[in-house]
């Protein structure tokens, strides 16, 4: 059995205050993260302040590159079944998002996987962030 990738409407993301950077470099095909400027740790989702020592933090560059953490097919999608997953970049943070682009059926643990922005179901609103296999 194999079972392709069939994209779903992606609902478009909420933009909160202080995450416009994180969108704009979305548009541009570019993944970014907080690190803080006190400790230098790394963290996920985007925060004003460090979740570790409360410090200022700043934007980031990531590499877009990571592993599968965990995984699980949704077998009953709307419509399509899609593959909700936890991505660990090689920054260190663990995200939540979707693989994608690949047979839901090879998806693994431990998988490499590289950042790709899909398009979501608004007018001009900014793509979301989701991984494919490498
Ligand atoms: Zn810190």
């Amino acid at each position: 059995m194999s079972k392709p990738y069939q994209p779903n409407a992606i609902t478009p993301p909420v933009i909160e205050p202080g995450t416009e950077h994180f969108w704009d470099q979305a548009r541009a095909g570019l993944l970014t993260i907080k690190s803080c400027k006190s400790c230098g740790k790394v963290h996920w989702y985007p925060r004003t302040l460090c979740p570790f020592c409360m410090g200022e933090t700043e934007w980031k560059q990531s590499s877009g590159k990571g592993k599968i953490y965990s995984y699980s097919v949704m077998q009953r999608g709307d419509p399509n079944p899609y593959c909700i997953a936890y991505v660990t970049l090689e920054e260190g943070v663990t995200m939540m998002t979707q693989i994608v682009d690949c047979d839901l059926d090879d998806v693994r643990i431990g998988q490499a996987v590289e950042v790709v922005f899909k398009p979501t179901d608004g007018d001009d609103t900014p793509p979301v962030p989701m991984f494919i296999p490498t």
